[in-house]
């Protein structure tokens, strides 16, 4: 709305970062951009410090506004210099051109991100299947949601993270959350906790550390990293010895129990706790609380699923829910809580490695032929499945691998795995580009990096950790010689011979998008952008234009082909990496309140500096004593992939045998320097919550 008297006007839009995705008015125009909540459904009213800080970083000094190429083209040692678009994108054409006619269509490949919109993450997709005619394409979201999503997908046949609405959680007599912090990573949706607590309703917190949503819980146990689904089967068999299973339900609504029963019977309780470090009589209390409430809500995040055995442990849970009968129930149910903003719609659309758009499987001639309707191409000619995200990195520049690579809203350099041998195959590449809004560690890399728009600038739609589908609107004009992403790579594909088939309008691409998805699991194709505006947002799935969306699924039947939830028999392995003598503790990473994933933006706000300016590596009072480290002494963790130094943060909220890093930061400080690559065979997703890790003190603070 225009604001009388000035040039500015307001744009009712969302926070760029994580996916409760608040709603914000922002103001724009004649002076810098500002914003404040809206009272959108989700945060009704809250914002976070990440959400409120946000417009510092569209007129920020480093914010990237023309492209930059290597002074020498031939030498990427050389400076990174101010270039045109016309410039940078001949040389990614070249790139790209030279590379296929030497190496095949696959030694081109795509990185793309959660934080793209669905609009993006589509037209990325079909970018690399259609212009580069090329198989390796996956995102960063590998690394975030895919065990969650395995596992949800083997067990209800879809995978939408939370199959309930976000009020469902004030509503629950009892909620688990197992490995999630919403506290410090999304405060807006405490106020769903704390309602439920007003009304005293019982939260359990199963986490390691001490986090501040453990700090508001009745209950906050401990477990070790990695012994998530030990637990789960542990509480599982307490079910079934006590007679808690909902048998009606199990009988009329699964299958597959028996097997899993007998699966649960070695998981005596005092061998849980031997394996977990859960006292019996916590793990009697949470079984009979999730058993006893009317509304019962199990959520796992990242701390249960980025295992090596993520997916199984995801399962382990859900199979618990399923046992209690919980899915489908009013108020009650197994969900994931969702991290990146369009965690949940960046998954959906196609820039995985096995997907195509509707959630379909690449590998499905019936989906290959809708898909190939929809892109005017022939299904023959759409590649098969490509590598998952780590694999396709560490293969970079090998016989085999990707030669040149487009990097989209990602940061891998410090977001992956054994992050230092990641920026090593970057180095291998023989061509890459990046598209980013600063200098991220990855672009520092590039051959060509690309300014792209950031959030308040561009139009396309987010779909939120609940499923909902909502509009990002433009509230400002990007900087001159900025553009979106979508204009990018629809010029790219026209310069590639391919521009026939590709729009920059949000718009048309979502309206392409709902086609290609009709008919899938993730079904688009009764959402407008007229609908999402008079909604507040629509969840899908959406079949039709007259339907009203689907707050919550599983009330009448799973997405299976029988309609029945699987169970699923899993069984507890030891972490791939357990400690040893050399590296004698566990070292887990994870986020903190003021910083968002790898950093590249949060780590440039002045305002969110002050919440969080430097990396602490939390350890408990008796190991610090142990080893003569104080408070903010400088640590050096080391692992069988490298070495990184942080802040000592002395605190007895984490466990005396395990160190706690963020992984905000890259450089010295890069936490994932250190992370395990061990990859789950399910999901592909790296074992970043445990490796084995020697601690020294190498300096005062
Ligand atoms: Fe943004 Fe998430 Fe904070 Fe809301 S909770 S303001 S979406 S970072």
């Amino acid at each position: 709305l225009p604001d009388p008297g000035t040039s500015t006007r307001t744009t009712e839009t969302h926070c760029p970062y994580c996916s409760l995705q608040c709603g914000v008015t922002m103001t724009a125009g004649d002076r810098p951009a500002t914003l404040v909540p809206a009272d959108f459904p989700t945060n009704r009213g809250g914002l976070c410090s990440k959400g409120w800080s946000a417009p510092e970083l569209l007129d920020h000094p480093e914010r990237l506004t023309r492209p930059l190429v290597r002074a020498d083209p031939g030498d990427r040692s050389s400076p990174l210099v101010e270039s045109t678009w016309d410039d940078a994108l001949d040389r990614i054409v070249t790139a790209v051109r030279a590379t296929q006619a030497r190496h095949g269509h696959d030694a081109v490949g795509c990185f793309g991100g959660g934080g793209l919109t669905n609009e993006q993450a589509y037209q990325f997709g079909k970018f690399a299947r259609v212009a580069l005619r090329t198989s390796a394409i996956d995102y960063n979201g590998r690394f975030c949601m895919s065990s969650a999503a395995g596992a949800a997908v083997r067990a209800f046949g879809i995978d939408r993270g939370m199959p309930f609405p976000l009020a469902d959680i004030g509503a629950a007599d009892v909620v688990v959350l197992v490995g999630s912090n919403p506290a410090d990573t999304m405060p807006p949706a405490m106020q769903y906790f704390d309602a439920g607590r007003e009304r005293g309703a019982e939260h359990v917190v199963i986490d390691p550390r001490r986090t501040n949503t453990a700090r508001h819980a009745s209950l906050h146990v401990q477990p070790l990293p990695g012994t998530d689904l030990a637990l789960a089967n542990g509480l599982l068999h307490i079910a079934v010895a006590e007679g808690l299973v909902d048998a009606g339900y199990v009988a009329a609504r699964t299958t597959g129990f028996a097997d899993v029963r007998a699966g649960v019977a070695g998981y005596w309780p005092d061998r849980v706790e031997r394996l977990t470090g859960v006292p019996v009589e916590q793990q009697r209390r949470i079984v009979f609380a999730l058993a006893r409430g009317e509304r019962s809500i199990i959520l796992t995040a990242r701390g249960a699923e980025q295992h090596r055995s993520g997916t199984d442990t995801a399962q382990a849970w859900i199979n618990l829910a399923l046992a209690l009968g919980l899915p489908g129930r009013e108020g009650s149910g197994w969900a994931t809580v969702t991290g990146q903003g369009n965690g949940q719609g960046g998954r959906e659309h196609g820039q995985k490695a096995d997907q195509l758009p509707g959630y379909r499987k690449i590998t499905d001639p019936a989906a290959r032929a809708h898909v190939a309707a929809v892109w005017g191409v022939d299904p023959d000619d759409i590649p098969g499945p490509g590598r998952s995200a780590f694999e396709l990195l560490d293969r970079l520049g090998t016989d085999g691998g990707v030669r040149a690579l487009l990097v989209m809203a990602s940061n891998v350099a410090v977001s992956a795995p054994d992050a230092r041998r990641v920026i090593s195959r970057l180095g291998d590449l023989d061509f890459l580009a990046v598209s980013d809004f600063f200098l991220s560690e990855t672009a520092e890399l590039a051959d060509v990096v690309l300014p792209s728009a950031m959030w308040a600038e561009e139009e396309g739609t987010m779909t939120n950790l609940e499923g909902r589908v909502i509009r990002r609107r433009r509230a400002m004009d990007p900087p001159a010689g900025v553009r979106d992403d979508l204009q990018l790579l629809a010029e790219l594909a026209g310069r590639l011979g391919a521009g026939d088939k590709f729009s920059g309008d949000a718009e048309t691409v979502f309206t392409e998008l709902g086609r290609a998805s009709a008919g899938g699991a993730a079904d688009y194709s009764g959402i407008t952008y007229q609908r999402i505006d008079a909604e507040q947002g629509l969840f899908w799935p959406v079949p039709s234009l007259d339907h009203p969306g689907t707050p919550r699924l599983f009330t009448d039947r799973f997405a299976t082909p029988d309609g029945r939830a699987r169970f699923w028999r899993v069984e507890h392995v030891d972490a791939h990496e357990v400690p040893d003598a050399e590296y004698p503790y566990v070292l887990t990473t994870g986020r903190v309140l003021g910083q968002y994933q790898s950093g590249t933006q949060t780590r440039r706000s002045r305002s969110l500096q002050l919440v969080a300016p430097t990396p602490r590596a939390e350890l408990h009072p008796d190991l610090a004593r142990t080893l003569g480290i104080g408070p903010d002494d400088v640590v050096e963790l080391a692992t069988r992939r490298g070495r990184a130094r942080f802040h000592a943060l002395v605190t007895d909220a984490v466990r005396p045998d395990v160190v706690f890093a963020p992984f905000h930061w890259g450089g010295g400080s890069s936490a994932n320097a250190l992370t395990d690559p061990a990859l789950d065979p399910t999901s592909r997703m790296p074992a970043f919550k445990v490796c084995a890790v020697a601690v020294r003190r190498v300096g005062g603070p």
